[in-house]
């Protein structure tokens, strides 16, 4: 029922219709609640749906179909020794809870028809963990939207969520949305907090981390807007000053980091004036020479580079295992495949492939002299052109404090009743070493805050 005052209302009230949001819209509903998702762009999906699809689990069906002996265990004992080699505490019982709850999400996913390749090696891991997403996040995500709107979610888009409203005991008892017809209060039982990362929050990023070299961010939509409600009504928040140091991405889907290891192979970043970056191999953070470039880059890799490479041929299958066993350079972990090799570009918008030095001068867009000045008279074609390629902020990993319930925590340690969090948005962990556990994460906060969020809704309505 709407009561004076409201223009709206519904059980629970999930803000961002990334993975996390609609994970929690999905739970929410599952669990009886009477669902609204409010997300500000036209469509939802989020990062969630430009991600490369790695998720980096343990004891999962897939594991034991291929007969791969693992435990939480042994994944928790290889976290640990990279923590320790990384130098940085580690909290143990929620990194044990964040193995065990990201592991359940891909029997999750896979009920839902979302499909996996893996178990594939990935150092330095000693186990194979990494889990691919079939076809690619961008399905995935549509599988996800198809699922929550099957259960009665409603999904309201171009609707952001501005403020979060109290009652007079500080219970989170509504929403302000500022849509394009007006402010809009909706009333709701909880409220699933699922709006992102801040790296777009330039403010916001030069405060807490007033020391990291800036760039662009990979998209603007990430303007932390969860965050910024929940620290106005006073929540308490845990790593800001942890926002992604700047790294090369490929604009253009699939949004690949490119591996430090083709610059050692021979590979040349080109800027569209054909003038070399310059490069110190032993440096690895990022596409190393481009710490302080914030240009449209190309990579080029001529014949006797592109020889260098791991390829197809080199896996023993079925994963992709050749770049391990021959420690040959692979491109970046991509989409699909999880490790990209050359071949696999030509799929892409970004890889163009020329027979001659001018038709690779005339791609990128310089002279055939300053190409040829660039690369040296012994470089010889084919040619493969990889870019444009920017340095770009591609995430932040502050998030605002919640128990293990997902329930927000405020400045002074106490759960604020009816406020959960998911995703980037809520962070829970201080080190997860290698990489796959943001998405998974998004997909395991949201299921738990979302549940929890339906049973507190339940028992207010009581
Ligand atoms: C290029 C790239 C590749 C990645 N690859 C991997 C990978 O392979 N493995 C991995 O583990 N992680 C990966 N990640 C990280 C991972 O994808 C994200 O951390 C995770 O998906 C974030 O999910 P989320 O739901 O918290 O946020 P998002 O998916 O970003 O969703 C947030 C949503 O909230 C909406 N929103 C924002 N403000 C508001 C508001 N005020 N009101 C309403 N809606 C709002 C946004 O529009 C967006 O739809 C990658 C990230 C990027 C950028």
């Amino acid at each position: 029922m709407v009561e004076l005052g409201w223009d709206e209302s519904a059980d629970v009230v999930v803000i961002g219709g990334g993975g996390a949001g609609l994970r929690a819209g999905l739970a929410a509903a599952k669990a009886g609640a009477d669902v609204l998702l409010l997300e500000k762009m036209e469509h939802p999906g989020g990062k969630t749906a430009m991600s490369i699809g790695i998720i980096t689990a343990s004891e999962t069906s897939y594991q034991k179909k291929a007969k791969v002996k693992d435990s939480h265990a042994k994944h928790f004992a290889d976290l640990a020794a990279m923590a320790k080699a990384a130098g940085q505490p580690m909290d143990v019982p929620a990194t044990k809870f964040m193995i065990r709850e990201c592991s359940k999400e891909i029997d999750a996913l896979n009920a839902m028809g979302v499909r996996f390749t893996g178990p594939h090696p990935e150092g330095p891991h000693g186990t194979p963990r990494m889990h691919v997403i079939q076809p690619d996040c961008r399905a995935m995500a549509e599988i996800l939207i198809r699922t929550c709107k099957r259960a009665g979610v409603r999904i309201a888009c171009n609707m952001p969520g501005a403020e979060l409203v109290l009652d007079h005991r500080g219970h989170v008892v509504g929403v302000r949305s500022d849509g394009p017809d007006g402010p809009r209060r909706i009333q709701a039982s909880a409220v699933v907090l699922a709006a992102g990362d801040y790296s777009a929050n330039t403010a916001l990023v030069r405060k807490v981390a007033p020391k990291l070299k800036l760039a662009e961010p990979l998209r603007a939509f990430a303007t932390g807007d969860g965050h910024g409600m929940a620290m106005r009504i006073g929540a308490a928040t845990r790593n800001m000053s942890r926002v992604n140091t700047p790294q090369m991405r490929f604009p253009d889907w699939p949004h690949v980091e490119p591996s430090p290891g083709l610059v050692g192979a021979g590979a040349k970043l080109v800027t569209r004036k054909g003038e070399r970056i310059r490069t110190k191999l032993d440096e690895s953070v990022l596409l190393p020479g481009f710490e302080d470039r914030w240009e449209d880059i190309f990579i080029v890799i001529d014949r006797d580079t592109a020889a260098k490479l791991a390829k197809a041929s080199d896996d023993v299958g079925p994963g992709r295992d050749g770049w391990v066993r021959t420690g040959k350079p692979f491109i970046g972990t991509a989409p699909k495949v999880g490790y990209a090799y050359l071949d696999d570009c030509r799929d892409w918008s970004w890889h163009r492939e020329a027979r001659t030095l001018t038709a690779a001068a005339k791609h990128i867009g310089c002279t055939a002299a300053a190409l040829e000045k660039t690369l040296g008279p012994k470089s010889e074609g084919p040619f493969h052109l990889l870019g444009p390629v920017r340095r770009v902020i591609a995430n932040s990993g502050g998030g605002v404090s919640t128990d293990f319930k997902l329930n927000v925590v405020s400045t002074e340690g106490a759960p604020i009743k009816g406020l959960y969090g998911a995703g980037v948005n809520a962070r829970l962990i201080s080190f997860m070493g290698g990489h796959g556990y943001a998405f998974a994460w998004a997909m395991a906060s949201g299921r738990i805050a979302g549940t929890n969020a339906a049973e507190y809704a339940e028992s207010v309505r009581r």
